[in-house]
């Protein structure tokens, strides 16, 4: 199996691999075809290897190299090392190991890279709504410090996520993305009388806060949902069905 097209992260970074992985070609009514390498949304097992199979051969590794932990909107990051650990309830990646790639898988959430090229430390983060505003890009940075990473040198960019038009939530959610981010900071809109949140520009300000460059910051380029296909939207389709897989490895 080819992997699917795939849309680059951080283009002028040559030291790293950061992109995002289309569905590819998908039967729209059958939830897990296209390409699923991740292994808790009731895809198969075989279907899941398979993938996983695949992706380890593009990339030149092992499938052991290939880690994927099983996310929970957790602001829990784990820092991969020799030691193999559990990954479950885990939301953000972290390393320094060259070769090994660190993976998040999402359908609207925001799919966060981050890379200090000097340093040869980076790192990953799932961002849904509630991982914002526990902040877990701001945790990540800080694992990333921890392993010698600075702030000032990193570059941060955002895959494939549901856009502020796209995104209406209730009342209690739009209240708290005020109370941590202000009224006027953009992130809580007003379209339609529901609110809108703008979930890009929310993880932007909180990598910001942890001391990011905001020109060093790309906001997501794609909406998962108005895309219609390419890439998977748990709004469009619902949860039970394949994600889109966001990849960081130091080469
Ligand atoms: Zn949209």
């Amino acid at each position: 199996m080819a992997i699917p097209e795939r849309t680059e992260l951080l283009p002028f970074c040559p030291e790293v691999e950061a992109w995002s992985l289309q569905r590819g070609p998908s039967d729209p009514s059958a939830p897990y075809s296209g390409f699923n390498a991740c292994h808790y949304v009731g895809d198969s097992p075989e279907h899941v290897d398979f993938c996983r199979r695949a992706l380890a051969e593009h990339l030149g590794i092992d499938t052991a190299h290939i880690v994927i932990p099983t996310q929970t909107h957790s602001n829990r990051v784990v820092t991969i090392a020799d030691e193999p650990q559990p990954l479950d309830g885990v939301d953000a990646l972290v390393t320094d190991r060259k070769g090994t790639a660190l993976c998040i898988n999402t359908a609207d959430c925001v799919p966060v890279v981050l890379a200090d090229p000097e340093a040869s430390v980076i790192g990953i983060a799932h961002s849904g709504w509630r991982g914002t505003i526990s902040d877990i890009a701001g945790a990540t940075v800080r694992a990333m410090e921890a392993l010698g990473a600075s702030p000032r040198r990193i570059k941060a960019a955002m895959g494939p996520s549901i856009c502020a038009q796209c995104y209406n939530v209730g009342a209690d959610v739009a209240r708290q993305f005020t109370e941590r981010y202000g009224a006027d900071s953009g992130v809580v809109e007003y379209n339609d009388r529901t609110p809108h949140i703008n979930l890009g520009r929310a993880v932007a300000i909180n990598l910001i806060r942890a001391g990011l460059d905001p020109l060093a910051i790309q906001l997501p380029a794609i909406c998962s949902y108005h895309s219609a296909g390419a890439w998977p939207s748990a709004r469009r389709i619902g949860t039970a069905s394949v994600r889109t897989l966001t990849l960081i490895m130091l080469r």
